[in-house]
Order: structure tokens, then sequence, then C-alpha cells
């Protein structure tokens, strides 16, 4: 079975552009988003262009910032700086990956927790990983990585239960795997975060959920996965000029495995809970 993710994706964006426009009511101009972004890598270029079309659609006001005009940490954590006490800039959004220049570590501390709707400030992960129990997640006044909660929402719309399973996490960044890993264990899995040290096939034999996002095609392989297993692709790669995850699709749908598809899976559900995450940066404001 496919556990595709345009649905719920539309579900989640339906009612967004009356949220916004409710917002902007109230505060007498739209919700607004700066995203800074770099100009010099061609995908990431065009994925922050679908992302900010994406929330101009729902009545967001957007600016795009050039990441690349900043040669050293130092003007970059200035920019976040400014954008952080500036009253009118209700979301700000900075993709990766970041220039050579700029580390992840550099301005995370400069965020302003309440524009941080990809959750990437210590503040949102400090409160993130301060939890334990699903009821925790929901209640925190931050907000959490997007496509870690998009494979969270995914698995909670396919009425996938995650109570006393074995679930594995193939990838560790601080944007993905690690706060999915935590994610998975505050609904009672019981996980292992793998990386490219680890024994991949010794790791996900046992699993019950195996969520990849290694970003290498061809990783993860069919014959390593028990029967009943399920799968959520993660991974966005580009392979024979065709967009693809860790898995082999056609591999998986012979097994009779559950899967998430690339695309069509995960990537939609992350871009509707980006969305979501900024109109509610504008609604905290009112
Ligand atoms: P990242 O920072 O490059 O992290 C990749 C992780 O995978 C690292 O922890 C790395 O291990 C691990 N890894 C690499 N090769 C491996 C192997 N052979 N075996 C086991 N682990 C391996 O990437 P990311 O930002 O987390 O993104 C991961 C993927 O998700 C990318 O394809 C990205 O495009 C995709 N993505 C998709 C969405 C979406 O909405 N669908 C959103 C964000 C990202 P080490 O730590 O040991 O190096």
């Amino acid at each position: 079975m496919i556990l595709e993710g345009r649905t719920l994706a539309q579900q989640i964006r339906a009612p967004l552009q009356e949220r916004a426009e409710s917002v902007r009511q109230k505060l007498g101009r739209p919700i607004c988003l700066c995203a800074l972004g770099s100009s010099e890598d061609y995908a990431a270029r065009l994925y922050l262009q679908k992302e900010t079309d994406a929330a101009k659609k729902i009545g967001i006001e957007t600016h795009i910032f050039d990441i690349n005009n900043y040669t050293n940490a130092d003007g970059f954590c200035q920019a976040v700086k400014t954008l952080a006490t500036h009253a009118q800039t209700d979301a700000v959004l900075i993709p990766r990956p970041l220039p050579e220049q700029l580390a992840f570590s550099d301005f995370a501390n400069y965020l302003n927790p309440r524009q941080d709707i990809d959750g990437m400030s210590i503040t949102n992960a400090g409160r993130l990983f301060l939890c334990k129990t699903w009821e925790q997640i929901k209640q925190l006044p931050g907000f959490v990585p997007c496509t870690a909660m998009a494979v969270m929402r995914l698995l909670d719309f396919h009425h996938i239960d995650l109570e006393g399973k074995e679930a594995v996490v193939i990838g560790r960044s601080s944007t993905v795997g690690r706060p999915l890993a935590h994610l998975l264990s505050c609904k009672n899995a019981t996980v292992k975060l793998c990386h490219s040290r680890t024994d991949l096939p010794r790791a996900v034999k046992n699993a019950d959920i195996i969520c990849s996002a290694a970003g290498t095609p061809g990783l993860l392989k069919t014959e390593w996965l028990k029967k009943g297993a399920v799968v959520i692709d993660i991974s966005t790669n580009w392979s024979n000029n065709m967009l693809c995850g860790d898995a082999n699709a056609q591999e998986l749908d012979a097994a009779g495995i559950f899967y998430s598809p690339v695309p069509g899976g995960v990537g939609p559900v992350t871009l509707a809970v980006l969305l979501e995450n900024i109109v509610l940066s504008g609604e905290r404001k009112i």
C-alpha cells in the first residue's frame, strides 16, 4: 500500500487562506514571511520559490534575502538578529543547505523562537527535547521542525500505530533525523537512530517502521526488511533525472511493503506543515 501525502497536505492547507485573512483583518496587515535563501544553489532556490509561491497564494507577504550576500558568519548573524527584533516579521525561514562559510550553530542562538517556523532555534530545539510525551509536544509554545512533524502527521493519517513498535530512523541531522527520532519516542516507539557508520541490514532487520533520510538513492534494500514493515521515505534525491527516495518503490511494491512514495509522500505534507506554521506565527501575534 502507498502511504500517499497529497490528500493529507490538502486537508492541512484547506483552512489556511481563511485563517491568514482573519489575521490580516485583526493585525491590519498580512502575515509576513522573511526567507534567507541561497541564490547559488539551484535546487534549493527552486524549492524556496515553491514554498514562497505557496505562501503568497494563501495571502502571506513574502520577502527573500540572498544568503550569499553574507560572506561571513558575523554579517549573517547580524541579519538574523535584525529580523528577530522586527515587529512586523512574523516568520523566518532559513532553508538548508547553507553556503560553506555559514554554519547552523552560528545563528541558531539568534533566531527569534516566535518567528522560527522550522524549529531550528536553540530555544525551540531545547523545548522539543525536554518533552517526554506526545501531550507535551502538542502543548509546545514554539515550533517543531516541519519535516519531522510531517512524518508524524503522515503516520497518524494512515493509522500507523507506534505504541511499543520498533522504529528505525536513518540519518541523524539536527533538522530531520534527530527530531524525528525524538518525536517517535514521545509516541512510545522504541527508536534506533542510524547514520553512516551503522550496520544498516542489522539495524532494520526487526524494525516495524523505517524512516529513511540519508539522501542516498538505493540505500535501503527491500530484502533487509521484515514482512509487515512500513517505510517512510523522506529523502529527495535526483537520480537519472528523476526524483526518488532512498528505497526502491517498485521493489517495495512487489514485496507488499507499505511505503510513502517520493514524490507525493512526505514532501507535500512538509510544505503544508510549513504553511500552517507561518499562519500560526501570525495568529500568535493577535
Ligand atoms: P543531511 O544533513 O545530509 O544528513 C544525512 C544523514 O544521513 C547523516 O546523518 C548521515 O550520516 C546519514 N547517512 C548518509 N549516508 C548514509 C548511509 N550510507 N547509511 C546510513 N546513514 C547515512 O541531510 P538532511 O538534511 O537530514 O536530509 C536528508 C534527506 O531528506 C535529503 O535527501 C533531503 O533532501 C531530504 N529532505 C526531505 C524533506 C521533505 O520534505 N521530504 C525535507 C528535508 C529534507 P552521518 O551523520 O554519519 O554523516
